[in-house]
């Protein structure tokens, strides 16, 4: 266990909040929760319910189906769907955790609201470069994952005894995706042996795989096969790769949320591809996923190109021109970074 950035006083400032009995506690997430996101919140959800509190989940907008199957009965929220519902939520929480997300902008329609918040605000997050917006910071990017990270809080504040079955299989789903099933973002030995200590609530690590991996719509599986087949373009000069997927496109294969979920990791599977983009058409924006192996660093091109940001190998970002153009924005900064790309060693 190593809180690098975190000052012991943090965690006894934050062990006395969560010791006040019987609150009104809320989890809020990031916009297009993920299964960090969601197993954060429900992980550490189900350990502050079962010390004692009333425990809520706010979610900016709808989250995947593959992430709908915890037995955990916290009531999670949509905001995009539940604005009064969540705003009613908020109006009477005494405790808000911020889970997984580094900057308030990135929960989106709930930004205002969380800035807002006057009660005490703790930020748990494994982003790098967070700003400050919450009263006590957890922000430990070594991390593979949030849900990694709460794990060590939970004991680190002396809650371990609050584990239970269904907060364990949430973190372990948070580890499993944060990390594309143990393939990358781990660093340390941590990550392991926090997975380790988790198997000690019988977690059944194969019905969890298979409820996230094995769980997709046809549909998905068609359009996959349509991004690889037809528009996926690969600059080897460059080793660099992009897919664009139009609005009209997402129509024709019935898109529901999440269904491009690890899209953007399949051009890295060609041998000496070092870059990856999958650029999405939405209402209006359109919404950039990066992902990169070794020093490149995506959240760096993100943040200076795309209005983004993320981790070194994984980022995000979205921009107001229109599809064509933004691929093409792409495109040309390619060559901008064709020494960088040339150079970088996998
Ligand atoms: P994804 O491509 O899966 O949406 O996101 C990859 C990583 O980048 C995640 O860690 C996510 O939190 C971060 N990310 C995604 N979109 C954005 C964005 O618009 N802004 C920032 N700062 N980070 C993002
Ligand atoms: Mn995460």
């Amino acid at each position: 266990m190593v809180l690098k950035n975190t000052e012991n006083e943090i965690l006894t400032s934050l062990e006395a909040l969560v010791r006040v009995p019987k609150q009104k506690v809320t989890l809020v997430t990031h916009e297009n929760p993920d299964g960090d996101a969601i197993g954060s919140a429900i992980g550490l959800g189900e350990v502050l319910k079962n010390f004692g509190h009333e425990v809520r989940i706010i979610v900016p907008n709808d989250y995947p189906e593959f992430l709908q199957w915890f037995s955990s009965n916290i009531e999670i929220v949509v905001y995009e769907k539940k604005k009064n519902r969540g705003k009613a939520i908020l109006e009477e929480t005494q405790l808000l955790f911020c889970l997984d997300f580094n900057e308030a902008k990135r929960t989106a329609r709930m930004e205002k609201k969380v800035l807002e918040f006057s009660k005490p605000k703790v930020l748990i997050d494994h982003h790098p470069y967070p700003t400050d917006f919450c009263d006590l910071m957890i922000s430990e990017p070594e991390y593979s994952s949030t849900a990694e990270l709460i794990f060590d809080v939970i004991q680190q504040i002396n809650l371990g005894e609050c584990i239970n079955h269904d907060a364990a299989e949430a973190l372990f789903t948070g580890i499993m995706t944060d990390t594309g099933s143990f393939s990358h973002n781990i660093s340390r030995p941590n990550t392991f042996q926090v997975v380790a200590k988790l198997m000690d609530w019988h977690i059944d690590t194969e019905k969890i795989h298979a409820a996230v991996y094995h769980n997709f719509s046809a549909h998905r599986m068609k359009l996959l096969g349509h991004c690889l087949g037809k528009k996926m373009e690969v600059f080897h000069e460059f080793r660099s790769a992009v897919i664009w997927l139009s609005q009209n496109e997402l129509d024709e294969f019935e898109y529901q949320p999440g269904d491009t979920e690890g899209f953007v990791n399949y051009p890295l599977s060609i041998n000496n591809i070092v870059f990856s983009a999958l650029f999405t058409e939405k209402k209006d924006h359109v919404k950039v996923s990066f992902r990169s192996k070794g020093d490149f660093a995506c959240n760096t091109f993100s943040r200076n190109h795309f209005s983004g940001g993320g981790h070194k190998n994984a980022a995000g970002g979205e921009t107001k021109l229109p599809l064509e153009e933004a691929v093409e924005k792409f495109r040309q900064l390619l060559g901008d970074y064709k020494h960088q790309l040339l150079e970088t060693t996998i």
